[in-house]
């Protein structure tokens, strides 16, 4: 099993929407805020599994510098987002030049459906998609664009095989969904930057992978039970970071959150997350 992260471009948002507030409505945080962060990386990932190709998250499209592409009513989009993608950067013809052919990937896993997740899924017309049943009813039709999801951009094809957490515990996650045959590729619950968002467990012999998609955007943020600008349900956010904290301190995990700079070192050097008083990042052997 190999995992290849991809850059697709980057996004920058204010920086309330990545710290959090405790207090306020989060959009009128958000747009009121006048402080954006650095242009911040859109990862998505290809694991090489003996079971087929999988990609979690598409990442974003290169699209999204056509005029109109944003709906020019939505506060968000004019306010509260700017994205940078080249054709090239987009997940297709990365793959492509990773030696992986798009049109041979079984699974696609969207951990959101949030635009930088699900932007690029043109890509992935013969794969089957995956997504949490609640994120795709929360993000579908025209309730999802008021919510900022662009469903009027998915593919006419996109009919995503929608999933249900069953009781299969994984650490402190009592319902999982398992993707593969031996459940070292599965689905857990991270309700919080939205109310259907999952996060994909990778379990390899050494080492546990934890595509983290946007349950925080970085791991000191994790590490510190930081929730984000835009949960709605903060409670539930803050059950989510405290899980995930618990998962690290019983097995050794390298946390990829979606929009982390430092993701891709983890990611190479299998840095595992440290939730405690000690520095947040130890090599494996130190764990
Ligand atoms: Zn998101």
């Amino acid at each position: 099993m190999r995992i290849h992260i991809v850059q697709t471009g980057t996004v920058a948002i204010k920086q309330v929407q990545q710290a959090g507030r405790p207090s306020g409505n989060p959009i009128l945080n958000i747009l009121l805020d006048k402080n954006w962060t650095e242009p911040l990386p859109i990862y998505a990932f290809v694991i090489e599994h003996p079971e087929g190709l999988i990609v979690v998250d598409t990442g974003e499209t290169a699209r999204v510098s056509e005029p109109g592409y944003f709906p020019w009513w939505h506060p968000y989009y004019r306010y509260g987002l700017q994205e940078w993608v080249q054709p090239e950067q987009e997940i297709g013809p990365q793959m492509r030049a990773l030696g992986l052919d798009p049109k041979d990937v079984r699974w696609v896993l969207l951990t959101h459906l949030h635009t930088d997740h699900a932007g690029s899924l043109a890509h992935f017309p013969k794969a089957e998609h995956l997504v949490s049943r609640q994120e795709y009813m929360h993000a579908k039709g025209r309730r999802g664009l008021l919510r900022g999801y662009l469903s009027n951009h998915w593919p006419g094809w996109f009919s995503p095989t929608l999933i249900d957490m069953l009781a299969q515990p994984s650490g402190p996650f009592p319902n999982t969904y398992p993707l593969t045959s031996t459940g070292d590729v599965r689905f857990v619950p991270t309700p919080g930057h939205t109310p259907g968002h999952l996060s994909v467990v990778v379990t390899a012999p050494q080492v546990t992978y934890f595509l983290a998609g946007d349950a925080s955007y970085t791991q000191d943020l994790m590490l510190a039970g930081k929730v984000d600008g835009v949960s709605m349900d903060r409670q539930s956010a803050q059950r989510t970071l405290e899980r995930i904290q618990q998962f690290c301190r019983q097995t050794p995990t390298v946390y990829l959150p979606s929009h982390d700079p430092d993701t891709p070192d983890r990611l190479a050097n299998q840095q595992v997350a440290v939730p405690t008083s000690l520095p947040a990042f130890l090599p494996l052997e130190a764990a």
